[in-house]
């Protein structure tokens, strides 16, 4: 919905506007795009008065342009956002009053070649807003969020448009169109009813009060859950409490305490970062129960920042939003154009899984049990003693060391080896391009073309390191897709972590977690870059939630394919190859502790579903919780990863509101989808590859993602190659070694 909205912004104008900024840039006079096409008092006006705002011109430079990084001020920010909504809401207003009977090319195609220059503030703005965030870009983003946001809806609810939409998607000429421009203009259809766009005026009155209310509630929402992160922390004075604690976490703890005015103290903060790996390591039993009861109570502690109250108004209005666009629940509304389709069919593959899950997590806790006991501990393993234990277990089985690994596992020879990784699969050769602007000097850039044809792909912007006002994780982002309605445009996207910069000179080292990060960003950088799509809202990634994630999973598995690990996983000092034996040890790890990581996802994917499918009634989420968990037989020792009054990804937004399966079902996809490799010739098997690149990687959303999937694999995806790879059947032995 998002992505369709952000690119349903029309320009008839569009050609003309491009030549009167060339025709201002030949001049050197300084221009705002939209304010030329307003008024022309406007236009002389701000022409005398306004000065050059970089944001509003076209990209100029190598490759048909690239964003201005060098030139942004964060002033500029409000302006360009207000002159680029303007523009956009001219065009769609041109479109939707066209006096010409709708067709496929004057309302789909024009609404496709609108809001470009809207995309292009947004773009720039995205990134600093995650990248290069501080006090300054906070107060535009506080105060231009909401006014985004009713932008969208201004658009969806312009009903000449719509019915110029329509007229279209009912047209008998629609048969004659492309799949492709089928496809989209479908899109276009149902992304605007399912909005509301055939709803009364009453009932769309209605639901704009309802987004309305739910915008508020998610932002009082978030607020509680920051409120508690940042308020709640658990001090740690003495030497005592810091028992069991490696060097790394004393250091962030002794930071942490530094930022609270706790002086010669060390602070563990309420988020996962810091709490996760303090339940880790610290042998502190009591504190670990402290530091557990305070993180999994965020946002439900019955004071000011509780947030029942919030939740029960938020499923209350969702249920309401729903029925009124003639779902039956917001479960069936927020699937219908997923790849799951229904709420029935999500739940299906997640209770599948549930029963293993929870079987393993028996068997673990009564490893843990047997090591405890044998500790001399005499307690009984709950919540807060989990991961300690667990740690405790795979050092004493496998013998595994993260920093033994991570000797062989330096940044830029991994990124040497996803280069060489898209090489094999796609054909892609990579190289610098240092002509090319960027935010910050630690982001390079590197131009992707064709092996054999020597043609320009892309570029891809790699932005590794931490700072401050840099958002924490790693993502992908795309600055511009590849499309050719607006002549032949080629993508730009890149990839962002955090990691901590080594000392100059050294090669930075990454844990095996981080390289398979690494892996799985690049995997949605290659999502990008192979996209060969005529229209840039169905372009490379932009496909439904539960398929996204597809492509990125699948190249997470190159990394421990032998030709890598050869190659390029080796040891920073004598430059051998990581030895058969670790690498043997960290497979044989691979399905440690997965009743864990499956349950404590799985518990928060089956509560959404269950709360966004319980329709009407009034819900108290904390008992809401309490029975869906009781039913479901969830084990004793493990909570939700994310529990209800604390649940981001579900009331932050409508983001993954019922979709927090999204995660297991693009899973299923992607161990599946290797299969096809094993079965071939290996990882590397070309014809393979070339059946991915073809119907999963170039596609983008110009095909029904079920159907894409059948073209390549031959058949429906199936869930064994999952249950198999998470250690539930079939390898019981190999788990248990
Ligand atoms: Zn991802």
């Amino acid at each position: 919905m998002r992505a369709l909205i952000q690119r349903s912004r029309a320009l008839l104008v569009l050609t003309v506007v491009i030549l009167l900024a060339v025709a201002f840039n030949l001049s050197q006079t300084p221009v705002l795009k939209v304010m030329s096409i307003q008024t022309t008092s406007a236009q002389s006006s701000s022409m005398a008065a306004a000065p050059t705002n970089i944001l509003l011109m076209d990209w100029e430079g190598p490759y048909g342009g690239v964003p201005p990084f060098d030139r942004v001020q964060v002033a500029q920010f409000k302006p360009a956002l207000e002159a680029g909504m303007a523009e956009n809401l001219a065009e769609v207003e041109r479109i939707a009053k066209d006096t010409a009977a709708p067709t496929f090319e004057n309302t789909i195609v024009e609404l496709e070649k609108a809001g470009q220059t809207l995309d292009c503030v947004q773009t720039i703005y995205g990134v600093y807003v995650s990248t290069m965030n501080g006090p300054e870009v906070q107060v535009v983003q506080r105060e231009m969020a909401p006014r985004l946001a009713a932008f969208s809806d201004q658009i969806t609810q312009n009903e000449a448009l719509f019915k110029r939409i329509e007229a279209v998607y009912n047209s008998p000429a629609k048969a004659k169109l492309t799949p492709e421009q089928q496809r989209l203009t479908w899109l276009y259809y149902t992304n605007f009813v399912r909005a509301g766009a055939r709803l009364a005026p009453e009932a769309k009155a209605r639901l704009s009060q309802i987004n309305q209310q739910l915008a508020g509630l998610y932002t009082k929402f978030s607020q509680n859950v920051l409120a508690e992160e940042d308020g709640q922390f658990i001090t740690l004075k003495t030497e005592a409490d810091l028992a069991g604690l490696p060097q790394s976490i004393r250091d962030a703890a002794a930071a942490a305490a530094a930022t609270k005015k706790e002086t010669g103290a060390w602070v563990i903060s309420n988020t996962r970062s810091s709490v996760d790996p303090f339940l880790t390591y610290s042998d502190r039993r009591d504190l670990r129960e402290k530091a557990w009861r305070m993180f999994v109570n965020r946002g439900d502690n019955g004071d000011e920042h509780d947030n029942n109250a919030t939740i029960a108004e938020i499923l209350k209005l969702r249920a309401e939003r729903a029925r009124l666009l003639g779902y039956t629940t917001h479960a069936h509304w927020r699937l219908e154009n997923a790849m799951a389709k229904t709420p029935e069919r999500a739940m299906e593959l997640m209770l599948q899984v549930w029963k293993p899950a929870v079987a393993r997590v028996h068997e673990e806790v009564r490893d843990m049990q047997a090591l405890a006991d044998k500790e001399g501990a005499k307690i009984k393993i709950e919540p807060w003693d989990y991961r300690y234990y667990a740690e405790k277990v795979r050092k004493a089985r496998y013998d595994l060391d993260q920093n033994e690994v991570k000797q062989y596992l330096q940044l830029e020879k991994l990124r040497e080896g996803i280069f060489w990784v898209a090489g094999e699969l796609f054909n892609f050769n990579f190289t610098p391009a240092n002509n090319v602007p960027v935010v910050h000097p630690d982001v390079r850039v590197w131009e992707v073309t064709d092996k054999t044809t020597k043609q320009h792909i892309g570029l891809w912007y790699f932005d590794p390191y931490a700072r401050a006002g840099k958002r924490s994780g790693a993502w992908m982002n795309a600055y511009r897709s590849q499309e050719r309605v607006n002549g032949k445009v080629t993508t730009i996207v890149s990839n962002n972590s955090n990691f901590v910069k080594g000392k100059p000179g050294e090669p930075l080292l990454i844990s095996w977690d981080d390289a398979t990060t690494m892996f799985h960003e690049f995997g949605h950088a290659l999502h990008g870059l192979n996209s060969n799509v005529t229209y840039p809202s169905v372009s490379g990634t932009a496909v439904a939630r539960d398929y996204v994630e597809f492509p990125s999973q699948l190249l997470e598995h190159w990394l421990s394919t032998p030709e890598v690990l050869q190659r390029f996983a080796v040891h920073y000092q004598t430059g051998k190859p990581i030895p058969q034996n670790l690498v043997d040890r960290i497979k044989r790890a691979s399905t440690f502790n997965q009743g864990f990581i499956t349950v404590e996802y799985l518990s928060a994917a089956l509560v959404d579903m269950k709360l966004h499918l319980a329709g009407d009634q009034k819900i108290d989420a904390d008992a809401f919780e309490k029975a869906t968990l009781a039913e479901l037989g969830m084990p004793d020792e493990i909570v939700m990863r994310h529990r209800t009054p604390q649940f981001m990804h579900v009331f932050g937004s409508d983001g993954y509101s019922a979709g927090y399966y999204s995660y297991l079902w693009s899973d299923v996809l992607t161990v599946d989808a290797f299969g096809a490799f094993v079965e071939g010739a290996g990882p590397y098997d070309r014809k393979v590859a070339e059946r991915l690149r073809k119907y999963i990687f170039s596609v983008g959303n110009t095909v029904d993602p079920a159907e894409a999937y059948r073209s390549f694999r031959g058949r429906d995806p199936r869930t064994e190659a999952l249950m198999k790879k998470r250690g539930f059947v079939g390898n019981e032995k190999a788990a248990k070694q």
